[in-house]
């Protein structure tokens, strides 16, 4: 009997056809269910969804709907709460439901054909069950409190552990106990990196067994992301551990939601639908019923505040495990030193004593390149990017300037190219200056055996090649480097046990910077850098690190040398709740990409002018447009607006009804528009 289907198919990210296309079926079709079906001249793979509601519905007659292609039988349907998250995900984001659902999927699976499937299917069937795992030690004081309190109460649960405190075995502990009760049930581990992935997995894997966990991440080959999300979706694999993506696995039986290093800016998509990771993984625990566990040793002051109003449990676990007290911090006050000073001599000495004790220093710098910018000096040329407003990066090491934003790349000239003047010369320094330099400043530190210092630097460019970064660690792991210069890059998760000595060379732009959240991320990397000192330096007592800056008297620092977050976020919280500042409001962007500043501007004051009477209108604050910081990127124009509100039902019904508005606005010269929800970077 024919009958009709409503289908969720992948639309443009900015077309007006939100819901479900219907199509006639001869066949009953379950929602969740994969099919491939017609969409103008191309056929597509869709999920069947629920009727939506009638006055929604493109009410055609059935027989001119049309027929839909091949249904992908034998894969089951996808699951209601999986379907009501991305529903969720795409009302919240505001995007279409079709762009959200398929994105959600892996994307060989949206290129197969019923025959292709089978074959997948065929084979998934015959992978190797889980084999039992083994490795288990004892546990702390506070991982048993944590464990306890996550057994007994609800949650969700933070735990605010120290690095070192071992969330990790509190984690592989809840996975455990979850495994123990309901012998089908599934975890979902989310981490922010995909260097992090590894390490976790290895841990994972002796614990439950190699085919018990399912890796998603980005820097997986397709037929892989395929094996994984499969796996997860037959109910094979138990855990699924993967970055920010993996929140949409399908896990028809998740019981438990794990979000490591949960500050971590990662978890948030910066194109399409541009969510939170983290956000929506809280949202379906509390969906599906499954416990959540956050984790930070430097929680974002959302979820710190979420503590303070009972709606998270906060977990405290202070204590290291055989790592003895976090680093002793040291100020290095920039004011009292030579101008032009690098290091502080006291400074370079520590790194020098280091070095001929055999221990390693790890020196970290947040830019990378030579040197930020090349500039003449008979005239004002500076080495702008002729596409962006922005300088390109002095590569020495292949005498290229570079352009972080859009890559444009050129050999340094001869001369320069306004006035001739062969005497151009980098100003500032990013990583490859600093490792030289250093280089030069350790050229007569020895090490016990009377060899020189052996310097390695760890950043985007050094570890381009695949397995370079791996290779690197393993140098240091080995304890063939002495000074580890880097980007925060190495501050992340690495736990380098040679390590007595961390030091931030020039931290203080962020106390400048126009985002209200540049302290809250300079706080986090700095108690995440101290972190990694590592165990030989407890054991000997004498782990620095130093700081130098030109704001000794900052409360960040102050609250810095007694490793406190607590005291940090209470006056963050208090500076926020004074300017009705996030976690205290609800901000959402409206960006847009032009040909010109002024369509771009243009664009977003029409937006504006649209907005004026839709429901949540006096809730909502809609600022002026302004450029972006980076206003033109790859000759492309870029504008913001900001909307903010004290309410986010408000603020939701707002932006919902502005949709349309947005959607209708037509003009010449724009490229994009986006709605950025819960922004990270305003
Ligand atoms: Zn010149
Ligand atoms: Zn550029």
């Amino acid at each position: 009997m024919t009958q009709e289907v409503h289908v969720v198919v992948p639309t443009p990210a900015h077309s007006s056809l939100a819901g479900a296309l219907s199509y006639r079926s001869e066949l009953p079709l379950t929602p969740g269910a994969l099919v491939r079906v017609p969409l103008g001249k191309r056929e597509v793979c869709g999920v069947v969804w629920e009727a939506p509601p009638a006055d929604a519905a493109q009410s055609l007659a059935a027989d001119q709907l049309k027929s839909i292609g091949e249904p992908l039988l034998g894969l089951p349907p996808l699951s209601a709460a999986w379907r009501e998250l991305v529903a969720f995900a795409a009302g919240y984001y505001q995007r279409s439901l079709g762009e959200v659902a398929l994105a959600a999927l892996p994307p060989q699976l949206r290129a197969l054909d019923a025959t292709q499937l089978a074959r997948r299917l065929k084979r998934a069937a015959a992978a190797p069950q889980p084999a039992a795992g083994v490795a288990r030690p004892e546990l702390t004081p506070d991982q048993a409190a944590a464990l306890d309190a996550i057994a007994s109460e609800a949650g969700p649960f933070l735990v605010f552990g120290a690095t070192g405190s071992g969330k990790t075995e509190v984690y592989l502990r809840a996975v455990e106990a979850l495994l123990q009760r309901d012998p089908q049930a599934q975890a979902m581990v989310l981490v922010p990196e995909i260097n992090l992935t590894p390490q976790l997995q290895a841990r994972f894997e002796d614990r439950f067994g190699a085919g018990a966990v399912a890796p998603l991440h980005s820097g997986m080959t397709n037929p892989q992301r395929l094996r994984s999300w499969m796996a997860a979706h037959l109910g094979q694999a138990r855990i699924v551990l993967g970055t920010r993506m993996a929140v949409f696995a399908s896990l028809p039986r998740l019981g438990l939601v794990v979000v490591d290093e949960e500050h971590d800016p990662s978890y948030k998509q910066q194109e399409g639908a541009r969510y939170s990771a983290r956000d929506l993984a809280v949202y379906r625990g509390r969906l599906e019923g499954a416990k959540v566990i956050l984790g930070s040793a430097t929680p974002s002051l959302e979820s710190w505040q979420a503590c303070d109003r009972g709606r998270y449990r906060c977990l405290e676990m202070p204590t290291r495990i055989g790592a003895g007290d976090l680093p002793r911090v040291r100020l290095v006050n920039m004011q009292n030193q030579p101008k032009g000073t690098l290091f502080a001599p006291p400074l370079l000495a520590a790194i020098g004593e280091r070095v001929a004790r055999g221990e390693q220093s790890l020196v970290f710098l947040n830019r990378r390149g030579y040197a930020p910018v090349l500039a003449c000096g008979a005239c004002d040329w500076r080495s702008e990017c002729s596409h962006c407003s922005a300088y390109r990066v002095f590569h020495k090491i292949d005498r290229t300037l570079r352009c972080h934003h859009c890559g444009f790349t050129e050999r340094v000239p001869r001369a320069c190219p306004q006035c001739g003047n062969v005497d151009i010369a980098p100003l500032g320094r990013g990583t490859e200056r600093l490792e030289e330099q250093l280089a030069e400043l350790l050229a007569d530190a020895r090490r016990p055996d009377g060899t020189p210092a052996r310097l390695v630097r760890i950043d985007a460019d050094s570890t381009r090649a695949k397995g370079a970064l791996e290779e690197q660690l393993a140098q240091v792991h080995a304890g063939e480097v002495d000074v580890l210069v880097g980007t925060q890059m190495v501050t992340k998760g690495h736990d380098f046990r040679g390590i007595t000595l961390v030091a931030a060379v020039n931290p203080d732009s962020a106390l400048y910077s126009s985002d209200f959240r540049a302290p809250e991320r300079l706080f986090s990397l700095l108690m995440q850098a101290a972190g990694r000192a590592g165990r030989d330096a407890a054991q000997s007592g004498r782990s620095e690190m130093w700081v130098q800056t030109w704001n000794p008297e900052h409360p960040l620092f102050a609250a810095l040398k007694k490793h406190d977050f607590p005291a940090f976020a209470q006056q963050q919280l208090k500076e926020r709740q004074q300017a009705a500042m996030p976690p205290f409001a609800f901000q959402a962007l409206l960006r847009a990409e032009a040909r010109t500043q002024e369509i771009a501007q243009e664009f977003l004051r029409q937006a504006a002018q649209g907005a004026q009477g839709l429901p949540g209108d006096g809730h909502v604050v809609v600022y002026s447009p302004v450029p972006m910081t980076v206003q033109r990127v790859a000759n492309v124009e870029r504008a913001q607006l900001l909307l903010e509100s004290g309410s986010r039902p408000a603020l939701q019904a707002f932006l919902a009804a502005w949709q349309p508005v947005l959607h209708g606005l037509r003009m010449r010269g724009l490229i994009r528009w986006a709605v950025d929800v819960d922004p990270l970077a305003i």
